[in-house]
């Protein structure tokens, strides 16, 4: 699998797929057909999360070339990622406690031999060796890894969504976190998503079968209770001549950038990071950024976070693409907190919007998506 690291090649992507292949979506979606073959889904989530393209402009774009009917359960999923970002914001403590949970963690021989690839459960070493060739797994396959990992191989589900983070190119603290929480039935509480042997015999084309899972595991149980906390994001004026963005916001452009004195790209190295990150995952962060940079025309200064700091000398304040929780944002309020900084946060619209719906359950979110089409006259 090729993953491509410049805006107007994610673009190509997209158009291909919304011309090719976006019409057997619903059908075809959860079939995993191996490396090689992946024209029933659309693989473009490493793009998406760093916001080369944005889910708006995938919305837009596919309602532009098909009526929503036709395409409905593309959009939906497109979505499920936007709700998993507001659930997230709403209750940005989950995030704390993952990082929290992960220090308590100690890591035992099964943990390594499940990220060796070399436990007695062919498919799940398959799996694990694929997401460290390709930095990427189906989403139907990331489903079974989950639910193997925590109940058939009996890992802490933390070290497991960690694992994904370090590999994947699409790392996404929501949609990660999240989805691991919901595998386990913490998520939706007492329900848990269980791998069958059925299940992955069919949607592999019967390439695994006779597999030896516990079919009849009980949800893990975690008593914690997240109450919302509402999202209090500084508007969209101007207010600093530096402006900072990260490497999950990379369309910096849709965002007024001209007037900035100076624009600085941060990527985080791993003595930075909570969760450390493979080579090749920082390597592919690094290529996206230089193209985004190079083919700008503006003046930005790519930057490790500890150095941005040196830099910082007198200034009070600067203004923030809104990176939203996880790595980049603990950081952020690292730094704000030791220097006693003022930011102010450029956030887009369409987020500030969506995230209000992610307070109950996807099905809600749902609901309202006739409502965030045709307020941003997405359709
Ligand atoms: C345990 C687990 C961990 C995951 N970790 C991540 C992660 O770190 N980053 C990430 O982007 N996705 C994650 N996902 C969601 C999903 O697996 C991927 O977004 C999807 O497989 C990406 O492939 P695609 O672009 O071909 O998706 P397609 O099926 O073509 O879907 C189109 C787009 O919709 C969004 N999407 C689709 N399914 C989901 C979903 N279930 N949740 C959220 N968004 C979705 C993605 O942006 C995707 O690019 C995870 C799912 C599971 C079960």
């Amino acid at each position: 699998m090729n993953f491509i690291t410049s805006r107007k090649e994610a673009l190509d992507v997209l158009d291909n797929y919304i011309e090719k292949d976006i019409l057997t979506y619903t059908t075809q979606r959860n079939f995993d057909f191996g490396t090689q073959n992946r024209k029933n889904i659309s693989c473009l989530s490493p793009y998406i999360t760093h916001r080369l393209i944005s889910e708006y402009e995938v919305v837009k774009k596919v309602l532009s070339r098909y009526p929503y009917q036709k395409v409905e359960k593309f959009i939906q999923e497109i979505f499920w990622r936007v709700y998993w970002k507001g659930w997230l914001e709403l209750r940005p403590k989950v995030w704390t406690d993952f990082i929290e949970d992960l220090k308590n963690i100690e890591n035992s021989s099964e943990y390594e031999k499940a990220i060796d690839g070399e436990t007695n459960i062919d498919c799940f070493n398959d799996w694990t060796k694929e997401l460290k060739e390709n930095n990427y797994l189906h989403n139907h396959t990331r489903m079974w890894f989950a639910s193997i990992w925590i109940f058939t191989l009996k890992l802490p589900w933390q070290k497991g969504a960690e694992f994904f983070l370090k590999e994947l190119y699409d790392g996404d603290a929501a949609s990660n976190t999240l989805s691991w929480k919901w595998v386990a039935g913490i998520q939706t509480k007492g329900k848990n998503y269980i791998a069958q042997n059925w299940n992955i015999n069919k949607f592999t084309n019967n390439k695994y079968k006779d597999l030896k899972l516990n079919e009849n595991p009980q949800p893990i149980i975690d008593q914690r209770e997240y109450k919302i906390s509402p999202i209090s994001i500084d508007n969209n004026e101007t207010k600093s001549d530096i402006l900072v963005f990260f490497e999950n916001e990379l369309d910096f452009q849709s965002f007024k950038v001209d007037s900035y004195k100076k624009i600085y790209c941060i990527l985080l190295t791993n003595e930075e990071r909570q969760v450390e990150l493979g080579d090749k995952v920082l390597m592919y962060k690094k290529n996206l950024i230089k193209n985004q940079v190079q083919n700008s025309n503006l003046k930005i200064e790519f930057i490790e976070g500890s150095k941005f700091i040196e830099l910082l000398n007198n200034e009070k304040g600067f203004d923030v693409i809104y990176p939203s929780v996880g790595e980049n944002m603990s950081f952020l309020k690292r730094v704000i907190k030791k220097n006693n900084l003022m930011i102010n946060y450029l956030a887009r619209d369409e987020d500030k919007y969506c995230w209000q719906f992610s307070n109950k359950g996807y099905f809600n979110f749902k609901s309202n998506i006739p409502k965030i089409l045709s307020q941003f006259k997405l359709n």
